[in-house]
């Protein structure tokens, strides 16, 4: 069982409750209605080190995917999370580091009303790896 906020009144409810017991907001039916999602996390681009091809960070670069400080996803640089959202909902992103990268953290907003597919950009610094967030159109996303 998790916790989750109702969509309505926004008070902490198990996930398991068919209707929320403080507004009978109707949670069942809501869950199974989510929209699947793709995020694809792309693997650390390393701005200052040219000579090292880009995808050196692909292979051992682990990424997770958080929301309400619960990880709803963990999974590699370059391997697609599909994630079911109801509502637009924060998340927030941990690049780990790896031997080739430093890892980073981010954050941002899916809203599966808006937009079904996103990528991750994630720039190699000298002290961390910057990411971002960004909705894109499925066909331009290499998924
Ligand atoms: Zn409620």
């Amino acid at each position: 069982m998790a916790l989750i906020k109702c969509f309505d009144c926004g008070k902490e409810i198990s996930d398991r409750a068919g209707t929320c017991p403080f507004c009978g907001c109707p949670i069942s039916e809501l869950l199974e209605s989510g929209e699947t999602v793709k995020i694809k996390p792309l693997p650390v681009v390393n701005a200052e080190w040219a000579i090292v091809d880009t995808h050196l960070g692909s292979g051992d670069q682990k990424v997770s995917i958080l929301s309400n400080g619960k990880t709803i996803w963990e999974g590699r640089a370059g391997d697609v999370a599909e994630l079911s959202f109801v509502q637009p909902t924060d998340i927030d992103i941990k690049y780990h580091m790896s031997f080739w990268c430093n890892g980073g953290k981010g954050s941002g907003t899916i809203d599966p009303a808006r937009c079904k597919t996103y990528v991750i950009f994630a720039q190699h610094t000298v002290f961390t790896t910057k990411l971002e967030l960004r909705p894109v159109d499925a066909s331009e996303a290499d998924f």
